[in-house]
């Protein structure tokens, strides 16, 4: 009975370690928003597409099922989709004009605005953990090119041959873009990859990944690594990330404007990215953004045929989506 107190003292201590994580979280990815229609869509395919999105789904659970924070998550789902040959990203990035693979990613942490990203790297790996890095080892928010690559070095990322990024369907894409005879689609100019989290700490997330527009010249920078354009996240309002026409989610500010509807207007999730998409839509933009609020609400708006897109939450709901409702 001596140690009475102590098992008191110890029981009140996991109590209160039990309040300050709540349990709760969610996940939500896209990879990427464009023409996607069921008929021109192989079974094989769409099974692919469905298993990869659920695989990086799954990646981000088994992460926060066992604490892990919301930069993780965002961080690891993403690699899932870099890694995969599917998606606009990473080992699947397009090509620009003169044949390269130029990539950009940017990622948020809503808790202290803390952001880092890069830009037109051509032999980093996961474009994703490069900007982590910026954002908790340099005293910057976003780096480019070769000083990009120089500091993913440093930091002992996975530098690969830029050959690593070649894949023959994307070269079949610049062609198909450069031949004016031929007729491209719209998944052969973009793509994109994003996670957006909320972990049992109450905290929010964003990332977003790309390989940018198909032919695209002159060291042209999308929305994906601009903050406020493509990614943003804060713990008052919610985590966005975007996919579509760059320019014009630049232009609007998309992913930052969402937040600040949200904080500004009183507006739930859903309604804010509603209303963005709608602005998108008039300014003959095209495109998708997903969210997710500080209770875990989901968002997964866009005006194309499709978006790649699922969510994942703590209590074992799943979805997972490929064209328009
Ligand atoms: N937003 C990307 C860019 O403009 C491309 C995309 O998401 O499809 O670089």
């Amino acid at each position: 009975m001596k140690q009475l107190p102590l098992i008191l003292a110890l029981f009140f201590a996991a109590l209160s370690l039990q309040a300050q994580t709540s349990g709760n979280y969610t996940i939500v990815i896209h990879g990427g928003a464009g023409t996607i229609l069921k008929k021109n869509m192989s079974p094989e395919k769409e099974v692919s597409y469905r298993a990869k999105l659920n695989e990086a789904l799954h990646v981000g659970d088994s992460i926060l099922k066992n604490g892990g924070t919301c930069l993780d998550a965002v961080e690891q789902v993403i690699h899932v989709m870099e890694d995969s040959p599917l998606f606009n990203a990473g080992k699947g990035a397009v090509f620009t004009h003169d044949g390269h693979n130029e990539l950009d990613a940017s990622i948020m942490h809503g808790a202290n605005l803390n952001a880092g990203a890069v830009a037109g790297v051509r032999d980093i790996r996961n474009p994703i953990s490069a900007a982590r890095m910026v954002m908790e080892k340099s005293a910057h928010v976003m780096l480019s090119g070769k000083g990009a690559s120089q500091f993913a070095k440093e930091q002992n990322l996975n530098i690969v041959d830029p050959s690593y990024f070649y894949t023959q369907k994307r070269w079949e894409s610049l062609k198909k873009l450069q031949d004016k005879r031929r007729k491209p689609t719209q998944s052969d100019k973009h793509g994109t990859v994003g996670c957006v989290v909320l972990d049992s700490y109450g905290n929010l997330a964003a990332g977003t990944s790309t390989g940018g527009m198909t032919n695209k010249k002159y060291g042209r920078i999308g929305d994906s690594p601009v903050i406020g354009a493509g990614t943003y996240a804060n713990n008052k309002t919610c985590a966005v990330s975007c996919t579509g026409h760059g320019e014009y989610f630049i232009r609007l500010a998309v992913a930052r404007d969402i937040s600040a509807q949200m904080e500004y207007l009183n507006q739930n999730v859903k309604t804010s990215c509603q209303d963005e998409i709608n602005k998108l839509t008039s300014l003959n933009g095209t495109g998708g953004v997903i969210a997710v609020d500080k209770k875990g609400n989901v968002a997964m708006e866009f005006n194309t045929a499709g978006m790649y897109r699922g969510y994942i939450k703590s209590n074992g709901e799943t979805y997972i989506g490929i064209y328009g409702e």
